[in-house]
């Protein structure tokens, strides 16, 4: 049987205050108390994972370690068919400037025009289903962990629609429907989202 966090002091492997906003939300209802690495100080570890789970446990791992507390870290990520699995764990990447010196961050727009070009010199009848994926990782202290994955199936459309969302939201249709994650209300992207999918089972499995 897995091992539970019942309701105490949860480590969120990130440094992001948006994230950390988000799970200490959907974790607060099973009385679940969410502190981030960010705010306890500890170091962001370089992943080095060649998939979700694997950067999700590096994440939770360091995270657990480093506080002697319960950690939970999520990674996630685009996947497409025809590109077997890439962006996958190199999602972000795919958006990084790093070339125009001066101009840091992420061009989202810039990331999509790339998984579309290289899907078009795969021809004009290319497979275009892709998944976004979210693995969501718990780790104790002494070295116990448990995986949640999460998987939202759709297909990708060309030219982007929609301003809701982030990243790749623009060209990605979720499977049946028409609409991208872009142009979707908030409320119904998270309704059938792989964050949505893996935080359902992990709330199944530790608080049901
Ligand atoms: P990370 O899990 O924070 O490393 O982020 C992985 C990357 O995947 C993000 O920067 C986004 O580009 C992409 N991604 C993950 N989830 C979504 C989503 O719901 N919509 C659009 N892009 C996403």
């Amino acid at each position: 049987m897995t091992r539970r966090i019942g309701s105490g002091t949860l480590v969120i492997a990130t440094h992001n205050a948006g994230k950390l906003k988000e799970i200490s939300a959907l974790l607060e209802p099973y009385g679940v108390k969410c502190i981030s690495a960010g705010s306890l100080g500890l170091p962001e570890p370089a992943e080095t994972g060649t998939t979700f789970v694997q950067n999700a446990l590096i994440k939770a791992r360091a995270a657990a370690e480093a506080s002697g507390l319960v950690a939970l870290a999520d990674d996630s990520g685009l996947s497409v068919d025809a590109l077997d699995g890439r962006p996958g764990v190199y999602t972000a990447d795919w958006a990084e400037r790093q070339w125009f010196e001066g101009d840091p961050g992420r061009d989202w727009f810039m990331a999509m025009g790339k998984v579309e070009g290289m899907l078009r010199q795969k021809g004009a009848d290319v497979d275009r289903s892709c998944a976004f994926h979210c693995v969501l990782a718990l780790a104790w202290p002494d070295g116990e962990q448990a995986v949640y994955e999460g998987i939202a199936p759709g297909t990708l459309t060309w030219p982007p629609r929609g301003t809701m969302g982030f990243g790749y939201d623009p060209v990605f249709v979720p499977a049946s429907r028409q609409k991208t994650f872009a142009e979707l209300d908030p409320e119904e992207k998270h309704a059938i989202s792989h964050r949505a999918d893996a935080f359902a089972k992990l709330v199944a499995e530790q608080f049901g």
